[in-house]
């Protein structure tokens, strides 16, 4: 049986919600990666390919415990970090079905994290080896289908999870929908999670309004080429980081109540 997803009790501190996240893996002090283990890539993640049009599916937007309680929840808000927050991340050493695949999920996340970082909107991502000290976890999810990976969007929980499915180590070549551009999940994993840190740091999907609901606003231009499309493989482009610079430059909407 899957853990119930909603807890009675919400986490206080981060030493419960670590146990909550362990807990809702199946398991107790699962490790996280040290910088030593890090160092042991099994594998430089390959060339790009040509941007396709086979899509995937993420499914950060459609958990209702992610959307609504930010979106609606909290009655209409933008989820966004404070300007000039680091953002501190851990990667669980154990949970895979190998240590391998451990190492190569956190080389190709810390990889998607310094290209946000290189982006230089004001908020930076920092892996760090213990999980005292991190405000997500990368953990394996183990089979969802044809999911990839999915994330969270900016909140007050003292620890936050990205999930990679086994989807995204397939190794079987793919063809995208243009029938010419050649890849491997395994082998673009560091671009899906570029898709998912957006999430992290308050993006919709590209084409949210128009197909999601659930209190998406737009700002700034449309770019169907964003890395929060489904284009595949998802990739950052000049549009995202211009758009994330001036969404974390913008000042903070302050509702006031008139009083009567
Ligand atoms: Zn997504």
């Amino acid at each position: 049986m899957a853990a119930p997803k909603v807890f009675s009790v919400r986490p206080g501190s981060k030493q419960e919600a670590i146990q909550q996240a362990q807990k809702s893996l199946g398991t107790n002090a699962m490790a996280t990666l040290t910088a030593d283990q890090l160092k042991t890539k099994p594998g430089e993640p390959k060339g790009v390919p040509e941007t396709s049009e086979l899509s995937y599916t993420c499914i950060t937007e459609i958990d209702p415990e992610q959307v609504a309680s930010i979106v609606v929840g909290l009655d209409r808000t933008i989820p966004r970090w404070k300007p000039g927050s680091v953002i501190n991340y851990a990667t669980y050493a154990d949970g895979y079905p190998n240590q391998e695949d451990a190492i190569y999920a956190a080389n190709a996340l810390i990889e998607a994290a310094d290209s946000w970082n290189a982006v230089d909107f004001g908020v930076q991502f920092n892996w760090v080896p213990n999980l005292e000290d991190a405000a997500f976890v990368l953990a394996y999810g183990k089979d969802k289908g044809s999911v990839l990976a999915s994330a969270y969007f900016p909140n007050a929980e003292p620890l936050n999870t990205v999930w990679v499915y086994s989807f995204a180590f397939d190794k079987e070549p793919r063809v995208g929908r243009d029938g010419v551009t050649k890849f491997k999940n395994y082998e673009i994993m560091k671009n899906v999670f570029q898709h998912e840190l957006g999430h992290v740091l308050g993006l919709r999907h590209e084409f949210a309004i128009e197909r999601e609901g659930a209190g998406a606003v737009r700002l700034f231009s449309k770019d169907p080429n964003s890395v929060m499309s489904y284009l595949f493989p998802p990739e950052i482009q000049e549009s995202d980081k211009k758009d994330l610079r001036a969404f974390y430059g913008l000042p903070q909407l302050v509702d006031f109540v008139p009083d009567n």
